[in-house]
């Protein structure tokens, strides 16, 4: 297309102004301009996605309509992203962009981004702008059976995105009673409104790891705590995944543990567990700024911790089977791409989480970078993985599994994935 034949605009996106390139001349566009129009609109998915989570995003009542019942609705398990509190409102987990790529609803009601439904399909808008349609994804079956009378399968494991089923086995972090939790995270205020069940029987998630398997949606488990006592963690999971195993017929469960940092012989212990994959969450690499933003995790295990523990683990569960799990967009660019490359080139995955400050967590009312920061961080941080050559790792965890995290995506844009 002649630049002569479009103009841009300008939208202020809180600091990061992106253009759109939209046809020129009268606003009442034909079919043909339309369909240019959404090309053009929709073709930085990347950036598009950063956007709907640093921004938020509403939805119109009509628009909800089957979310809780036909559509798969937030079960918070260990984290709420929302930027509002919406207690007695059912929000989508997450949806899908017309590609496939997954992003997390994080409500905000003064958000430019909303869905509205027209002739039952969901359409995206910035403003007044149509930016593309969108899908709600399909409600699993198992979230309608219940363990028994009180409780529901749903209150005990939940998925993530389209194929990652999700158990929390305990939401609980010592930091918080000592004031000394990391800075972004509000474990405490998500559990108190949310109906996901505390502590769960191994049993139980035998049972849930069972049906959702034979339901034909879940490729992998992701398995994580809040923070407690490592001896009696090892213990809980190595029960956890004996159960799985039982009842899902698998020798090898396809998937990552997140546990608090695993350190010396755990590291093996959870390896024979069964579990494929484990990550680690850093959250910060920068070493300051990771004493600054969690301050109780690093007094138990330092930046230095971390990177010993993460060499042995790749030892035992072998290149592209071990995590490092970031926040992106509370330290610097430069800091965090060090990091990529580090950990890349002793044969580990990224795992980086889009930060926006959520309520209950101490930096409430901040503001995260523009998704144009995060598009260009995540680009390089590809390039960096690319090269590294690392084995993706993919049947422990992909672009499916999660809506918050960008760099699969980035990876599936130059083919990879
Ligand atoms: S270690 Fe930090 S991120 Fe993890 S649960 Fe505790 S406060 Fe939250």
């Amino acid at each position: 297309m002649l630049l002569s034949n479009v103009f841009s605009f300008a939208k202020v996106f809180r600091g990061s102004i992106v253009f759109w390139s939209v046809p020129s001349g009268r606003y009442s566009l034909g079919n043909k301009e339309r369909k240019i129009m959404k090309e053009e609109m929709t073709s930085d998915t990347i950036e598009l996605k950063a956007a709907l989570l640093v921004e938020g995003i509403n939805a119109t009542k009509e628009a909800l309509a089957g979310v809780g019942t036909k559509y798969k609705e937030q079960n918070h398990g260990l984290f709420g992203w929302d930027m509002e509190e919406h207690a007695d409102c059912k929000l989508p987990d997450d949806f899908l962009l017309p590609d496939g790529t997954v992003v997390q609803f994080r409500l905000n009601s003064s958000s430019p981004f909303s869905v509205l439904i027209n002739k039952e399909i969901l359409r995206l808008y910035h403003g007044d702008n149509h930016i593309c349609d969108v899908q709600w994804i399909k409600r699993p079956e198992f979230y309608n059976h219940k363990i028994d009378d009180n409780k529901k399968m749903v209150q005990i494991g939940q998925v993530g995105g389209e194929d990652c089923l999700f158990f929390c086995y305990q939401n609980y972090c010592s930091h918080f009673s000592s004031g000394q939790e990391c800075l972004f995270c509000n474990l405490v205020s998500t559990s108190k409104t949310s109906a996901v069940l505390k502590k769960k029987d191994t049993e139980m998630i035998g049972e849930v790891s069972s049906l959702a398997w034979e339901e034909g949606i879940v490729n992998h488990i992701l398995l994580t705590g809040g923070c407690f006592a490592h001896e009696s963690e090892v213990s809980t999971v190595e029960k956890i995944i004996a159960s799985i195993k039982k009842h899902v017929g698998k020798d090898r469960i396809p998937g990552t543990i997140l546990p608090s940092p695993a350190k010396g012989d755990d590291i093996k212990r959870y390896y024979n567990t069964g579990i494929q994959a484990i990550g680690y969450s850093m959250e910060i690499w920068d070493e300051a700024l990771y004493q600054a933003i969690c301050p109780g995790k690093a007094k138990t295990t330092s930046h230095t911790q971390f990177l010993q523990s993460i060499e042995s683990a790749v030892h035992i569960f072998g290149e592209g089977n071990v995590y490092g799990v970031f926040v992106l967009g509370l330290e610097p660019k430069d800091t965090f791409l060090d990091g990529v490359e580090t950990l890349t080139n002793m044969g580990v995955n990224i795992v980086p989480f889009i930060w926006s400050p959520n309520p209950g967590s101490r930096l409430a009312g901040h503001r995260a970078p523009s998704s144009k920061w995060y598009a260009e961080v995540i680009r390089e941080a590809a390039n960096i993985v690319t090269a590294g050559e690392v084995p993706s790792g993919t049947e422990n965890h992909c672009y499916r599994c999660d809506g918050n995290n960008l760099l699969h995506d980035a990876l599936r844009e130059k083919g990879l994935e």
